[in-house]
């Protein structure tokens, strides 16, 4: 790339209401942020253009949400097949613009989705849109015009897991991709055409959040937005459409505890550090689920900081390792690596590792004996920095966890009757016990303010869907 040998993606056209014309607004440069080159240049959306994608979203809804569900299904299945088809096509892309090394690109954000529409298509043809209660048929209908509106750190993952039930429930969409990353939107739009979705089912307008995210959250036709990104920013969308009390899902940040107890054994305890630290430091650190805290048995720190930092060793940043998607992130992360940030006991128990020259990167971290109130041990890194904490008791444990404003993912190690018991009392969305893997049809979404709503198969569909009591 950086000798200029490969070519930029263009996309100089939107796709709204089942056709590909320029956008209205200005063009807007992407860089990849391994070599902080230009790697591609987008046409935005001007407001007339949101206005008209609104506009078409709301013309294809009848018909949409009366199509046959298992005509709907069949549809999602020869979407299916296309993004299979061009799965490395989607890696490359991601790639490109987001930055994670190619196996990542391919399994994490390639694979992961693929996996999610055949699970949501799974749930669709099992879901209850009908249901009989005493003198009631209890019917699930599908809401209107869904605005989705997407983050950077997994540009095709996270448009699918709100754009792909939506459709599957029978509404409409509007995508609005994050600016940093918006190239796979386009693939996806062209993935759509190719599996012949009806016009205006799905239409595509980036743009600002400013501009383009706050017009779709304050339009009257807009009848729910689906957000995911940082809290701050959920905040801001949940107080606009409160103004046209259109219905709202919010996923947002997190600060995932990964919880070892003190009845784990040694394999455990090893297993538990070498996974937390891998899944703190998956796409860089940039995920919203990151076991960024490991909450340990005070007894055990010795340890687990030796496991850790062995662990930590292997992620070279530029090989297992990706960068930061920009350099105002890279500053961002940098700022909680400064003295003080994990409090006055903090250690940092890995040592500097060489940087490739070019590159948004961050040497992989990990600071020991956290303050728990810090904060490091508090607010959301989203970048390659896990926290340990020690704990006095497994009750300790639990109270560590749950002491942060964020509830999205978490972890607990050790045996296997305790472990069900401690994730039971954890205050997230999601746990995973000893190891349980990514379930791609299982409800996703936070606790406390990592949001509300929850996304992915039966659940995503349930949360496009109006609830409508008919009684005879
Ligand atoms: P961000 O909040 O800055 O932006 C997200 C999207 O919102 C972008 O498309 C942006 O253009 C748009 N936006 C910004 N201001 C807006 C406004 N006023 N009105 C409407 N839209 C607006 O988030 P980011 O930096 O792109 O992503 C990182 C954050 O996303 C992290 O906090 C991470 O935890 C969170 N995240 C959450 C989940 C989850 O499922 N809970 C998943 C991934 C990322």
């Amino acid at each position: 790339m950086s000798d200029g040998t490969v070519e930029l993606i263009h996309e100089p056209k939107l796709y709204i209401d089942g056709r590909w014309a320029p956008g209205g607004g200005a063009d807007l440069d992407v860089e990849n942020p391994v070599t902080e080159e230009v790697t591609g240049r987008i046409t935005q959306a001007s407001t007339d253009d949101v206005e008209a994608a609104v506009a078409a979203a709301k013309k294809a809804f009848p018909a949409w949400a009366a199509t046959p569900v298992a005509e709907r299904a069949a549809f999602l299945r020869r979407f299916s097949e296309v993004l299979k088809g061009r799965a490395d096509t989607f890696a490359d892309i991601v790639n490109r613009e987001q930055g994670s090394p190619p196996r990542v690109a391919r399994a994490l954000h390639v694979d992961t989705p693929i996996a999610v529409v055949d699970a949501t298509i799974d749930a669709l043809e099992q879901f209850p849109f009908t249901a009989e209660l005493g003198n009631s048929i209890i019917r699930r209908e599908p809401v209107g015009v869904v605005a989705a509106i997407t983050p950077w750190n997994l540009p095709l993952h996270q448009v699918v897991v709100k754009v792909v039930p939506a459709i599957a429930a029978g509404a409409t969409v509007v995508l609005k991709p994050a600016g940093l990353t918006p190239l796979a939107a386009f693939e996806l739009a062209r993935a759509f055409d190719a599996a012949r979705l009806p016009a205006g089912v799905f239409n595509l307008v980036p743009g600002s959040g400013r501009v383009v995210g706050d017009l779709l959250t304050r339009h009257p036709d807009v009848d729910q937005v689906s957000f995911t990104g940082s809290t701050p920013v959920g905040r801001t969308i949940a107080a606009t459409a409160a103004q046209t009390l259109k219905r709202v899902t919010l996923e947002l940040g997190g600060k995932s505890p990964s919880v070892v107890l003190s009845g784990a054994s040694d394999d455990q305890l090893a297993t538990a550090v070498k996974v937390t630290v891998a899944n703190c430091f998956l796409n860089g650190g940039q995920t919203c689920t990151a076991l960024s805290r490991l909450i340990v048995p005070a007894d055990r720190l010795a340890q687990v900081e030796e496991l850790a930092a062995a662990a930590a060793a292997k992620y070279v940043p530029g090989a297992r390792l990706g960068p930061l998607i920009s350099a105002e992130q890279r500053k961002e992360v940098q700022s909680f690596l400064e003295p003080g940030a994990g409090g006055a006991q903090a250690v940092t128990v890995t040592s500097q590792v060489e940087l490739p020259e070019r590159g948004y990167y961050v040497s992989p971290t990990v600071v020991s004996r956290v303050d728990p109130n810090s904060r490091l041990a508090q607010e959301e890194v989203f970048g390659p920095v896990l926290s340990i904490l020690a704990a006095g008791s497994d009750d300790d444990a639990v109270a560590l966890a749950n002491n942060s404003i964020y509830g999205l993912g978490g972890a607990v190690w050790g045996p296997d009757d305790a472990a069900l018991d401690v994730a039971a009392r954890l205050q997230t969305g999601q746990v995973d016990v000893n190891g349980g893997a990514f379930n791609p049809g299982a409800p996703f979404g936070g606790y406390k303010q990592s949001g509300t709503g929850r996304e992915i198969g039966e659940y995503g569909i349930a949360d496009v869907c109006e609830i409508k009591a008919v009684q005879r």
